[in-house]
């Protein structure tokens, strides 16, 4: 018997995108933003509700609960995000369902000129016949990671309801600001407890990642000589000529995001402040691979030490930080996890693909602290953004996905 999962997903859906969860990458307070626990509490409540034991709330803004399982099996987690992403107006969001969608051109009752249509994302033409799920045209939808959210729940939900049948016991993890990359908390692997975590946090139907970008930053401060104009002859350092040189002198046909995709990495400028005087760039840099994301920090620092040497009044100061690493270097070691994630999707009947994917994950940090942590879909599509969406029986088959999987590893020993 496969139960039906379609309409308790939508209920969720609704319940969860209707409160807003925006975070804040300026905010340094762990959830960034207070709001978010309007539905951090809600799920504490509901997990509760339907019997998950260890239900707490932590100090960090993660809710953790535990499903119990059979004994001697690895402990799986399942994570989501509750938080929505900072690019795009996310309060007031009114959730709409379009029911048995008919293959055609979606439109949105607060923006009229707004379409989402199957010639823009041609994945929406495949969905034809399910209950697809969008905003009213002014703000994004959150399904990114509210899909998620409700994917877990449901799965929580059927497996409290249904004890006795034999599965791995399951952790449950929603985290806080996932988009602004502190979804993790240095006491979550603690915290967790789990030997592999899965998050359910990507796209297309039969998506299971297990690959993710490898991330720095690089910061290029630049100090010139500051002087009044009046009196600037021979004296004045212009930083902000210099920092343009070097923006100018970075490759702008190669290597920044919009002329790669793939497996290609790239160096994106993000951000350009300052003055005459004192200048500051900000650099997103990322690879697949440890040794492109190196030449890309390389490149950014040769080219601020070529232009700093043109000007030897002038400081130049490059610092570039690690942010997060392709979990590929881990999950390799053990590919459990991800080949028992496949045969449990082929299982569902779903043939399922692996693409890196570029960017990273809660589950990039988590793999690298130590609990190998795949990414699993959730069917949301066009996520950041007004024509974001998601099919309830895309969300229906990853619920099935995530029974399955704790099945077979109710059937795993401890590593
Ligand atoms: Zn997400």
């Amino acid at each position: 018997m496969t139960p039906d999962f379609d309409r308790e997903l939508e209920e969720r859906l609704l319940r969860y995108t209707a409160i807003d969860t925006q975070s804040d990458e300026a905010s340094p307070t762990s959830p960034s933003t207070a709001r978010q626990f309007d539905l951090l509490r809600l799920l504490v409540d509901e997990l509760a509700g339907i019997g998950a034991e260890d239900v707490r709330l932590t100090d960090y803004g993660t809710v953790l609960a535990t499903i119990p399982g059979a004994a001697g099996a690895p402990t799986i987690a399942f994570l989501a995000h509750v938080d929505t992403a900072p690019q795009f107006h996310a309060s007031g969001v009114k959730p709409r369902v379009h029911r048995a969608y008919d293959g055609g051109s979606i439109g949105f009752p607060d923006a009229q000129d707004l379409v989402l249509s199957p010639e823009q994302s041609p994945y929406l033409a495949e969905r034809a016949g399910d209950d697809i799920v969008t905003a009213s045209g002014t703000t994004l939808l959150g399904a990114d990671d509210k899909a998620g959210v409700a994917i877990v729940m449901a799965a929580a939900r059927h497996l409290l309801a249904n004890p006795g049948t034999s599965h791995a016991p399951v952790r449950i993890a929603f985290t806080p600001d996932e988009e602004i990359g502190r979804g993790v908390h240095a006491d979550l692997p603690k915290d967790l407890g789990a030997d592999v975590a899965y998050t359910f946090d990507g796209g297309a139907r039969g998506e299971i990642n297990y690959e993710t970008f490898s991330a720095d930053k690089a910061v290029v401060e630049i100090t010139g000589v500051s002087i009044h104009p009046g009196q600037a002859k021979d004296k004045l350092v212009n930083a902000l000529h210099l920092a343009a040189k070097i923006v100018d002198t970075l490759p702008q046909a190669t290597r920044t995001p919009e002329t790669t995709d793939g497996r290609q990495g790239f160096i994106h400028l993000y951000e350009m402040t300052g003055t005459a005087g004192a200048a500051r760039l900000g650099f997103i840099l990322r690879d697949f691979e440890r040794d492109g994301l190196a030449a890309h920090g390389a490149l950014v620092r040769q080219v601020s030490e070529a232009v700093a040497a043109t000007e030897p009044r002038a400081a130049v100061e490059v610092t570039i930080t690690p942010e997060y690493r392709n979990m590929r270097y881990w999950i390799e070691k053990d590919m459990r996890p991800v080949d028992l994630a496949l045969a449990a999707c082929r299982d569902i009947g779903i043939e399922p693909r692996s693409q890196p994917v570029r960017g990273g994950t809660d589950g990039s940090r988590l793999t690298e602290m130590g609990v190998p942590c795949p990414n699993l879909f959730t069917g949301m599509q066009e996520v950041h953004g007004p024509r974001e969406y998601v099919s309830t029986a895309d969300m229906a088959a990853a619920v099935r996905l995530a029974l399955r999987l704790v099945e077979l590893w109710g059937q795993e020993k401890p590593a």
